[in-house]
């Protein structure tokens, strides 16, 4: 096997606040290592209003990674298996055909040809476009910056309202002796909301005062479902394969989650022909494992992007009531959503009773709209 990376090191330069959910890797069988910079138990989540609702079931729900470390990590057990790591090297193109061929320019410039070639290459994938796999490229906009500051070491922070992170959310998240800081957006230029977010957000901008910056970094989240996973002789995993969850975007359980997928499916067709039918099992594998999280997931932020403020408000300050937080503890899982969802448009009426009938039926017509 033959690894094509851009750069000249493995996991960097890395843009990911790092957060992943603990049961996630003890599916994966992967065991916390080196990489493990913090264990979370809380989210405290901040409606725009800012009176923080706190969430808790006192165990550690998810670890915050060093995600350069964590992925050469990983390098180094495929090394160990025997891939060839061809770095500094970038894929431009791809042809397709009874062998792909793929364009390589940088250190190892050329064309080499492939029985399989498994695009890895994240978002803005050029295999997943050379193979004219992308449906849509729609995507989230991010930018992150890591400071020398403090917060609380075992809570993920969440921030929310439309003038910060207009259709998605902020964060802030210890990581080691840093605190990582980011958002996403839906519109708008993330960097100059980034900006915004640590100078002028009323409660960031305090935990954040004096503290220098390390790094910046801007990134984007593929849309789940925007983009087909296989076609002759190719298939696409993680972000190239737009493998995130809908309302997060954390891609990281998710992408080696559909990865092993995909090696069992391939070993197997390598022992024939790698074409387009013997790797489909591939793809059908991912729709049963997480097409239904998809599919509601996209529904649920349709829902919430279109959401004021003053809704938001309503809504994420319904955590703080005893029932509401039991049933969200209660159905919560870091990596599946699938299940909170239900559970709280069952109880939709009854909860949203302060949001009012009409907006109620709008937000519920984008989750119930396919
Ligand atoms: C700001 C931000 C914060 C995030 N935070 C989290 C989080 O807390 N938790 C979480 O689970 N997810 C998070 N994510 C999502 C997560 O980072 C991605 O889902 C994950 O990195 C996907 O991994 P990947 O290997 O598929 O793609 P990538 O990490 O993008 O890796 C692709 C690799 O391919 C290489 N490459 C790309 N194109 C080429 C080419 N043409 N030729 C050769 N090499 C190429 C790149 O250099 C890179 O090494 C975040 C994303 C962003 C932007």
């Amino acid at each position: 096997m033959v690894v094509v990376e851009e750069h000249g090191e493995v996991g960097n330069p890395a843009c990911c606040a790092g957060i992943v959910g603990a049961k996630g890797f003890e599916e994966l069988g992967i065991k916390p290592g080196r990489w493990v910079l913090g264990k979370l138990r809380r989210a405290v989540i901040y409606p725009p209003s800012n009176q923080p609702v706190e969430l808790t079931r006192g165990k550690v729900e998810a670890f915050v990674i060093d995600r350069a470390e964590f992925d050469r990590s990983l390098a180094k057990e495929a090394a160990r298996a025997g891939a060839i790591f061809l770095l500094k090297t970038r894929c431009v193109d791809l042809k397709l055909g009874r062998e792909p061929i793929l364009k390589l320019r940088g250190i190892e410039g050329g064309e080499l040809s492939a029985r399989l070639v498994v695009g890895a290459d994240g978002p803005t994938s050029t295999v997943a476009r050379s193979a004219g796999l992308l449906k849509s490229n729609r995507h989230l906009k991010c930018a992150q910056a890591e400071f020398v500051a403090e917060t609380q070491a075992d809570a993920a922070e969440v921030y929310f309202g439309r003038s910060f992170a207009p259709g998605f959310f902020g964060w802030l998240v210890q990581a080691g002796d840093v605190c990582r800081v980011g958002l996403g957006c839906a519109e708008g230029n993330p960097l100059q909301m980034l900006r915004s977010l640590v100078k002028k957000h009323p409660v960031v901008s305090k935990k954040l005062a004096g503290g220098q910056v390390l790094n910046v970094c801007v990134g984007i989240i593929p849309k789940p479902l925007s983009r087909r996973l296989c076609t002759d002789r190719v298939l696409l995993v993680g972000d190239a394969a737009g493998q995130v969850k809908p309302l997060t975007g954390g891609g990281v359980y998710i992408g080696l989650s559909c990865a092993k997928l995909a090696a069992e499916v391939a070993t197997r067709a390598l022992e024939a022909e790698p074409n387009e039918k013997a790797l489909r099992p591939y793809a059908r594998a991912v729709k049963d494992k997480f097409g239904r999280e998809f599919e509601l997931g996209l529904r649920a932020r349709r829902a919430f992007e279109r959401m004021s403020d003053e809704d938001l408000d309503t809504i994420l300050g319904l955590l703080g009531r005893d029932d509401v937080k039991k049933l969200v503890l209660k159905n919560f899982d870091f990596d599946h959503h699938g299940r909170l969802i239900r559970s709280l448009v069952a109880k939709a009426p009854e909860i949203l009773r302060e949001l009012g009938l009409r907006r109620i039926l709008k937000y519920t017509h984008y989750l119930v709209k396919p």
